[in-house]
């Protein structure tokens, strides 16, 4: 079967992040006893590698890469933050320091019950300055990997827009 409309894949897959500049890092590797998971037209998958996947079959390779201004774009300075520091009081009233420290990614709900993931970049005493940029902002990102499995899509996973079951998402 082939990568298409209505397919499910599983992907092995090494994303790499690239700045202009020639820095480097691996954002994500998934071997392919644990792949990654994606629904042909699902929201969050950079477009262009999607794109590099249709018509592949269990067993191929792909190599793609994606400027930054197709992937996630640019490191945005109005995606910063500064947050109430009362936000991250744990029930017994102390600040929740095992989580909110620099570097830490944190899930973040907004008033419509949104979660939006983020990194702490300073505490200080009434506010936590918080990166809502993507991690991979401001990077070309470089994917390769192998395909490890295609299946046709339920329908419950085209109507919700996401996998279910092995690597998917359990909300239900
Ligand atoms: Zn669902």
């Amino acid at each position: 079967m082939k990568i298409g409309p209505g397919t499910v894949a599983a992907i092995a897959m090494e994303i790499m992040g690239n700045t202009p500049d020639g820095s480097e890092k691996l954002f994500q590797k998934r071997d392919d006893e644990h792949p990654f998971y994606f629904l042909v037209g699902q929201v969050d998958m950079i477009p262009l590698l999607e794109d590099a996947l249709l018509g592949l079959s269990a067993g191929d390779a792909f190599d793609v890469d994606i400027a930054m201004d197709q992937a996630y774009g640019p490191h945005r300075e109005e995606q910063l933050s500064e947050l109430p520091i009362e936000i991250f009081t744990l029930p017994d009233g102390g600040f929740d320091s095992a989580h909110v420290a620099p570097g830490k990614w944190l899930n973040l709900e907004d008033e419509l019950g949104h979660s939006h993931r983020a990194r702490v970049v300073t505490v200080g005493d009434a506010t936590v300055r918080m990166d809502f940029n993507h991690p991979l902002a401001g990077y070309n990102v470089h994917c390769s990997g192998v395909v490890v499995d295609v299946r046709v899509a339920t329908a419950d996973e085209r109507a919700h827009g996401h996998v279910h079951g092995p690597g998917g998402v359990h909300h239900h």
